[in-house]
């Protein structure tokens, strides 16, 4: 049994976050273990809530043709979620439910490894750049504690606002660039912490 399925066995009986009692079937995630790219998503909705598999909806009907755009299948890349059982309503997920779930997705990124992770929407940066402005960042490359991130706006956002869409499309098309120049990127600078201001009193 491969290293991926093992993992999707322990995800499979989490309960560590009220998520896992709404849900259908989990979504640990699917794709290559050799995958140069990891793309992640905010939650399954309710066809992959149904099927067990991520952006199988409409959604992934157009992540899979952002990825073709590229001249990728999405069986060579790896595909994940922030939370593994569907948010009930198609909510947003809760921090808590966003923290019981950052195990699992730590465990894919230390079994993938991979050159790039790609975050789909505001939820998914959040997890790595927390209080960043996804319309400022997207279609920007950073590196973290070593690994590469590359925001993009959610592909559900082009379904709701038509004017995303091209925007979405102009992104991915940076991708195999960047795969190319991961090299060349630098370490962030965190903010450093302003000195502390002496009062005369
Ligand atoms: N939206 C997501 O964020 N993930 C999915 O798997 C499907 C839709």
């Amino acid at each position: 049994m491969s290293v991926l399925s093992e993992l999707y066995q322990e995800i499979a009986l989490c309960q560590d976050c009220e998520l896992s009692k709404h849900r259908t079937r989990v979504v640990p995630g699917e794709g290559s273990e050799e995958a140069a790219l990891l793309f992640i998503g905010e939650g399954p909705g309710w066809h992959e809530d149904q099927q067990g598999r991520p952006f199988v909806g409409p959604a992934g009907k157009f992540l899979d043709e952002l990825l073709a755009s590229i001249g990728l299948k999405r069986e060579e890349v790896y595909i994940a979620n922030v939370v593994k059982c569907r948010p009930p309503g198609n909510r947003a997920p809760l921090p808590l439910e966003m923290k019981a779930c950052r195990k699992w997705l730590d465990r894919q990124f230390e079994i993938i490894k991979p050159k790039v992770i790609v975050t789909l929407g505001r939820y998914s940066l959040s997890q790595f750049f927390p209080g960043d402005s996804i319309g400022k960042v997207r279609g920007t490359a950073r590196r973290k504690q070593g690994a590469i991130y590359f925001a993009m706006y959610h592909p559900a956002a082009a379904l709701h606002q038509q004017s995303l869409r091209r925007i979405i499309e102009e992104d991915m098309r940076k991708i195999p660039a960047l795969l190319d120049e991961v090299e060349e990127i630098e370490e962030i600078k965190e903010a450093e912490p302003k000195p502390q201001q002496l009062t005369m009193f």
